[in-house]
């Protein structure tokens, strides 16, 4: 038995075969899915989702790269929606930098614009970093408020961070001891697991760690303690081997869990005992 912490269902990648990638995921042993918000309205997709399917739960939230479309106010719309016992925690919430308003803006103007950005000489550069500025402290504040709302209710959080470590460590730090966090898609070294992990936070793995590409990650993975991470698909995105490039879905949670028990020499079984229990816990699978 698996769970699936991380799932996009309400995308319209799954309008039509719903059923069928249901079943699938409970044929592949995947008894319980976490579907996760990325706006208000996802959010609200998700909840409907979770209220439906006995074995389908929502975190809501609103994603860092939404920050710039999100309406002003986010936190009342998403605390009306963790009204629902279905609700398990907040996310997907934190910071990416990848798609920086100055790198946009530098391959579009196919310039150097990036490589000199630090400088600030001409006016589009010093133009360009003032809007990184607001791009960033927009998603900072959206990060901000929702963990707010997590102490508030008592729930913890799914963190997407990209490109933007250093500043998703500091924003978390006040809130050390009063809320976890899961840090999703973890790609990162095994001092950087190391690091949320010291602080009571866990990680969880998709299909990368099939990559061939994949397998700094795949050796975190098979290091860090059995009961410090989750298994996901992040699906629709990064289907495992043998799927790569296809459309990704909860049932290929196996493969990433199988992937884990390969590289740490132990069983299926162990991983899914170990991370069900993990998710149960993070969670509250039990009480929702
Ligand atoms: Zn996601």
């Amino acid at each position: 038995m698996l769970v699936e912490t991380h799932a996009h269902l309400d995308y319209p990648d799954f309008a039509n075969d719903f059923d069928d990638v249901l079943r699938r995921a409970t044929e592949a042993g995947v008894t319980r899915i976490i579907t996760i918000g990325t706006s208000v309205e996802s959010s609200w997709r998700a909840v409907d989702l979770a209220e439906k399917h006995p074995n389908i739960f929502a975190v809501i939230g609103v994603h860092p790269t939404y920050a710039e479309e999100a309406e002003e106010d986010v936190i009342t719309p998403l605390r009306k929606l963790a009204n629902s016992p279905r609700v398990i925690a907040i996310g997907e919430t934190g910071l990416d930098y990848h798609h920086l308003p100055s790198v946009s803006a530098a391959k579009e103007n196919k310039v150097q614009v990036f490589a000199r950005a630090l400088q600030g000489e001409t006016e589009e550069e010093i133009e360009a970093s003032i809007q990184d500025g607001a791009y960033k402290s927009r998603q900072a504040s959206l990060f901000q408020q929702q963990l707010d709302l997590a102490v508030e209710l008592g729930l913890n959080v799914v963190i997407h961070q990209r490109d933007a470590w250093d500043d998703t460590l500091e924003i978390m730090k006040p809130h050390t001891g009063k809320l976890r966090g899961v840090f999703h898609c973890f790609g990162g070294t095994l001092e950087q697991a190391n690091e949320v992990l010291d602080r009571d936070h866990l990680v969880s793995f998709t299909g990368i760690v099939t990559f061939k590409n994949g397998a700094a990650v795949r050796q975190v993975a098979a290091q860090i303690p059995l009961w410090k991470f989750m298994v996901e698909t992040d699906c629709p995105y990064l289907a495992p081997v043998p799927f790569r490039g296809k459309r990704c879905e909860p049932a290929h949670t196996r493969i990433v869990a199988e992937t884990i028990a390969n590289a740490r020499c132990i069983s299926l079984q162990e991983v899914a005992d170990f991370t069900t229990e993990t998710a149960e816990k993070f969670f509250r699978l039990n009480r929702a």
